[in-house]
């Protein structure tokens, strides 16, 4: 089996980054979703080692010094990181690897792994965007404030991404993330 690649699916928070990957990964075996490590407390639902490996700041900081992190930032007072052996395994078993990750931390591995394609997900409005945040009902106002104004700084770096899907509709961006991956496999 030849080896998998890395995609890094990056966007303003709210624009529905983890309701599309979650159907491209249920769509396609081949296409797994990393999980990342975070400081920041769990939302209803969420649960430990599914979503995210929930952890102290102590704990981030511990992998960070033994170079555990593929990448990692921090988005609006919280730590995020990508664990790097996790990914590194399935991309040589030849699965292709979803990075649902902010765009610090993916220009951080643009930048290192020159083969990985980003794929910036972009809201069809900025209007609809505060909505879809708003209407998540997981941030407090002055959280949903923070993440308006750093989804205007990420929107004037996503030039530096290879593709550009707008989610308009969930069908919609599904298949066109779908379309990416499977046409770069072949
Ligand atoms: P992100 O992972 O980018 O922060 P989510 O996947 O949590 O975003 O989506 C934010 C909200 O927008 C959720 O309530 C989700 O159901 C909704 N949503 C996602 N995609 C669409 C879409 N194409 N049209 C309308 N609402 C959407
Ligand atoms: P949330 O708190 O809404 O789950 O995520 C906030 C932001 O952090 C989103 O843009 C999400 O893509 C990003 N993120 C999630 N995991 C990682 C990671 O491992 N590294 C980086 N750099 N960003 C991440």
């Amino acid at each position: 089996m030849s080896k998998g690649n890395i995609y890094i699916v990056s966007g303003p928070s709210g624009v529905g980054k983890g309701t599309v990957v979650k159907k491209v990964v249920e769509q396609n075996e081949q296409i797994v979703l990393s999980v990342s490590a975070t400081t920041r407390e769990p939302r209803a639902g969420e649960v430990d080692k599914v979503h995210y490996f929930f952890m102290t700041k102590e704990d981030f900081g511990r992998i960070v010094d033994e170079d555990g992190f593929l990448e990692h930032a921090v988005y609006c007072g919280n730590c995020y990181g990508t664990p790097k052996k996790a990914v590194l395994d399935k991309v040589e078993e030849g699965f292709d690897v979803i990075l649902e990750i902010d765009i610090q931390g993916g220009l951080q591995i643009l930048d290192k792994l020159p083969e990985a394609m980003g794929i910036f997900v972009l809201p069809p409005s900025y209007k609809e965007l505060e909505k879809r945040l708003r209407g998540r009902q997981s941030e407090s106002d002055d959280v949903v404030a923070k993440r308006l104004d750093a989804a205007k700084a990420e929107i004037k770096q996503s030039y530096l991404y290879d593709y550009f899907v707008v989610n308009d509709t969930v069908e919609h961006a599904v298949k066109s993330i779908k379309n990416i991956i499977e046409s770069n496999r072949s």
